[in-house]
């Protein structure tokens, strides 16, 4: 599909534009026909002027807020202005300081809105980069971090582990029986538990530490500087505050438990993958089990 990048309403702007350039071209080429004719000169460069004016008031009227598209418009006026000035004092002969102290006021009040409006645009697109990486990396129904930006930072921490000696936790955490909470109480009912279950397990950590939503109705943490026992610790402590929640649905409690694998990196572990997989093992032995309990290293 072609886009038609000009509207029908641009395009005297643009007609203005081109012939203010071919004017414009003459003028600074000294063309001996064009000797003397100061109009020409005012014409040509006024006609560029207000190209710029109306360019500038398309793209920042599309692209940035109300802030930012005054101080480029009223900006671009005074610049307009102190050209204006100029140009008019040598056509009708102005005293000179006046049209000075005119144009350079407009110009450098000009000049300040501009930077004002480009600083506070440039502002603005980082806001908004903040913003779409904030969706991309998070999950829409519990606000957790998704599966990549966790694999990132777990990366990094393997990394950072192979120079280091300080032992980092992976804890892989499943609801079970999650199916029933669905069945029984509705898909509804079985996202609010999703959320509610998500906000526990991020009040859960500490700042260096991670948790995100691995997909459906499991998760995964990343534990920063742990021992084996404070790792089982808080393994249990959070098995055991899950236990004892419940979540209010339609005047119907609904309670719920988890099963967790944990597992703390080794010397041996020869990518990141390779310790996610672990906890993952540990979290279906844990299933096998019995479930709501944590299982911790490999003993087969
Ligand atoms: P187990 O104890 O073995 O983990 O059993 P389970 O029922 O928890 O596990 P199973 O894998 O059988 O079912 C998981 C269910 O989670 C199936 C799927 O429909 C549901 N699910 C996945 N994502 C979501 C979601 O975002 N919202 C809701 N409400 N349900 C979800
Ligand atoms: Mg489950
Ligand atoms: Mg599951």
């Amino acid at each position: 599909m072609t886009t038609n990048i000009f509207t029908v309403r641009q395009w005297p702007v643009l007609l203005a534009f081109g012939l203010g350039l071919i004017l414009s071209t003459c003028h600074m080429l000294y063309l001996p026909i064009l000797e003397g004719f100061n109009w020409i000169s005012l014409l040509s460069e006024g006609l560029i002027a207000s190209l710029f004016f109306v360019l500038m008031h398309y793209v920042a009227r599309k692209k940035s807020g109300r802030l930012v598209y005054s101080s480029l418009m009223a900006g671009l006026l005074l610049l307009f202005i102190a050209f204006l000035t100029d140009a008019l004092g040598e056509v009708f002969k102005q005293p000179p300081q006046l049209t000075a102290v005119l144009e350079d006021a407009s110009e450098l009040l000009g000049l300040v809105l501009l930077i004002i409006g480009v600083n506070r645009w440039i502002k603005q697109d980082d806001e908004r980069y903040a913003t779409l990486q904030k969706f991309a990396e998070h999950d829409a129904l519990t606000g957790l971090f998704m599966r990549r930006p966790y694999q990132e930072k777990a990366q990094s921490e393997f990394d950072r582990y192979q120079r280091s000696k300080s032992q980092f936790a992976i804890l892989m955490v499943d609801i079970d029986y999650f199916k029933l909470i669905n069945d029984q109480h509705g898909h509804a009912a079985g996202d609010l538990v999703l959320k509610r279950l998500a906000g526990e397990l991020q009040h859960s950590i500490r700042k260096t530490d991670m948790v995100a939503r691995w997909g459906g109705e499991e998760f995964i943490f990343l534990l920063l500087d742990v021992d084996e026992g404070m790792c089982f610790q808080l393994a249990e402590n959070l098995r055991k505050k899950v236990e004892s929640l419940s979540t209010s649905i339609d005047d119907k409690s609904i309670q719920f438990t988890v099963s967790i694998g944990a597992t703390l990196s080794h010397k041996e572990d020869i990518s990141c993958d390779h310790i996610i997989d672990r906890a993952d093992k540990l979290l279906y032995r844990a299933k096998r089990k019995g479930r709501n309990r944590v299982e911790i290293n490999m003993d087969d």
